[in-house]
């Protein structure tokens, strides 16, 4: 079986900032996909995240020499790295400036994920909502030892603290994973603007409920402005169709 994707991706101010630090890449001819959440204001942040797709999609369009996908997907991001850190070196005025860089490479029916931050990857699977990414947070590590309670941490202060990013040190480690596809699964990518507003059972009442994943976007973005906005909300949300073979 062969697995096509419909996607639709959108990234919105929201209603308190000032600038969209976030982007998203979509590329339909690569099957690649992802979102960047940049730091490090005065417009450095947009310029990370910026650079962080952009060398991530070039690495997929290079002629190799049969490198594996999972290799290649780590250049691209060890690629956006040392781009970040070029543009750094160059730029005091940048000093600090770093990236979340959350990506899908869609493959035999199968999703290559990766993920460096605190965006995140989510499944959604016959009515049900699972994220497969692991936030690289400091609220996550509190939760998961057990100091911090979901309920608290989704107000706590610092919740926004990421404990690893692209352009902050000169190695990255990157989290990669295989997810087999079936037919009906869709796949949101998306910035900590979309979770800190929303639970994921309201995220997964607006996917269910539209059709399209061009509206499931809109309504997504909506929602997360309708709650506060507090953030700049990024969506790309992948509608995966058993292919005409
Ligand atoms: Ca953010």
């Amino acid at each position: 079986m062969s697995i096509q994707v419909k996607a639709a991706g959108l990234s919105d101010v929201g209603r308190l900032r000032q600038d969209n630090e976030d982007i998203f890449l979509l590329d339909e001819d690569l099957g690649l996909f992802a979102v960047a959440d940049g730091m490090g204001g005065h417009a450095a942040g947009e310029v990370a995240s910026r650079l962080a797709v952009e060398a991530l999609r070039e690495v997929w369009y290079e002629e190799t020499d049969g490198e594996g996908r999972e290799r290649r997907m780590l250049r691209g991001y060890a690629l956006a790295n040392d781009r970040i850190r070029q543009e750094v070196a160059r730029n005091a005025s940048r000093q600090g400036m770093g990236t979340t860089l959350v990506a899908i490479l869609f493959h035999d029916s199968r999703a290559l994920v990766a993920n460096v931050g605190d965006s995140r990857a989510y499944l959604v699977r016959e009515a049900a909502i699972r994220q497969v990414t692991t936030d690289h947070s400091w609220i996550r590590e509190q939760v998961d030892q057990g100091r911090i309670s979901t309920e608290e941490a989704v107000r706590h202060p610092f919740r926004n603290v990421i404990t690893r990013a692209l352009g902050t040190r000169a190695q990255v480690e990157v989290d990669l994973q295989e997810i087999p596809l079936q037919d009906g699964d869709r796949l949101l990518l998306c910035s900590d603007g979309l979770t800190g507003m929303l639970k994921d059972d309201k995220i997964l009442e607006i996917i269910d409920g539209s059709e399209e994943v061009q509206a499931a976007a809109e309504g997504l973005v909506s929602a997360a402005n309708q709650a506060g906005g507090e953030d700049n909300v990024t969506v790309l949300l992948l509608d995966c169709v058993r292919g005409e073979d």
